[in-house]
């Protein structure tokens, strides 16, 4: 077992993550879930009691109000996106949310603050092929979309999103054969092999209309082999666990880790993400993430 941590983005709130819940369940794996509260772009999100029920096992985290790219909207909306977003889930859950995901991966520097203001914890973007959680609490990279991308998405990708030599292994990895799935394998791989993290994100959306539920179901029990169940992570404890840094985070992957029939029960006593708060300096001049998508 190496020291892989592993942590799941379902996006968009579909009723469809329902059937995610119930395989990552199956499995013994944790993932956090981007709910807006509705979707402009059509499809239906979550019923208050599902997102409850949801959040009994995962993270819930919010995307926005409606699910608007916030680099298309003024401040006055793109802010009222996000703290309308936080408040309107608080009020389905009845308890604070911690993460935010940048609809589309779509923001400037602004909406980075505007999001720290507005009382989250961390953010996550969509910038892919990373093998590590990165260093701002707000810009939290991914390793891969699971989703049939050619490599020329990718290639472009590399380019648009930021940090191009950090990438640059993953990158590499991710275009060193024509198939997309034997893609994620590969990554999973390389990313076991520098015990570093694992971030895979998706809708289910895609899943259904492209028939990946299977593809998911084995790439969930092949991940759940190669990681220790404490080292399955929701993304707002892999932001604690990074901003407590090396060696002083509660990850215990050696022998003693528990086996996966109890990692559902364990979750629970899990505590919820302390605040970090990093010097803003850090940040680059113009994010604006590119999605996969
Ligand atoms: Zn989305």
């Amino acid at each position: 077992m190496s020291g892989l941590r592993l942590t799941l983005s379902v996006d968009d709130g579909h009723p469809l993550d329902l059937r995610v819940a119930d395989l990552l369940d199956r499995y013994g794996l944790q993932a956090t879930f981007y709910v807006p509260i509705a979707n402009d772009e059509g499809p239906p999100v979550m019923s208050a009691a599902h997102l409850r029920q949801l959040a009994r096992r995962f993270e819930i985290a919010s995307h926005t109000l409606s699910h608007r790219f916030l680099a298309t909207l003024d401040d006055a909306a793109a802010r009222s996106q996000v703290i309308d977003g936080k408040r309107g889930l608080e009020d389905r859950l009845g308890a604070p949310v911690q993460g935010f995901c940048y609809p589309g991966g779509r923001y400037r520097r602004r909406h980075v603050a505007m999001v720290r203001a507005a009382g989250f914890v961390y953010a996550r973007t969509t910038q892919n092929l990373r093998l590590d959680g990165g260093s701002r609490p707000f810009e939290m990279p991914t390793t891969l979309q699971f989703y049939p991308h050619p490599r020329s998405v990718l290639a472009r990708n590399l380019l648009s999103q930021g940090d191009p030599m950090t990438r640059l292994p993953g990158f590499l990895a991710a275009m060193a054969g024509d198939d997309w799935l034997e893609r994620v394998y590969r990554l999973l791989a390389l990313a076991a092999a520098r015990g570093g993290v694992f971030h895979l994100w998706f809708h289910t959306l895609d899943l259904e209309r492209l028939g990946l539920w299977t593809a998911l179901d084995c790439f969930l029990a092949r991940a759940a082999g190669r990681v220790a169940p404490l080292a399955r992570l929701t993304n707002g404890e892999l932001a604690a666990a990074l901003a407590l840094g090396p060696g002083r985070g509660a990850l215990n992957c050696g022998p003693g880790a528990p086996p996966p029939a109890a990692t559902a029960a364990h979750r629970h006593a899990v505590p919820p993400a302390p605040p970090t708060r990093r010097p803003s300096a850090s940040l680059p001049s113009t994010p604006s993430g590119s999605s996969a998508t």
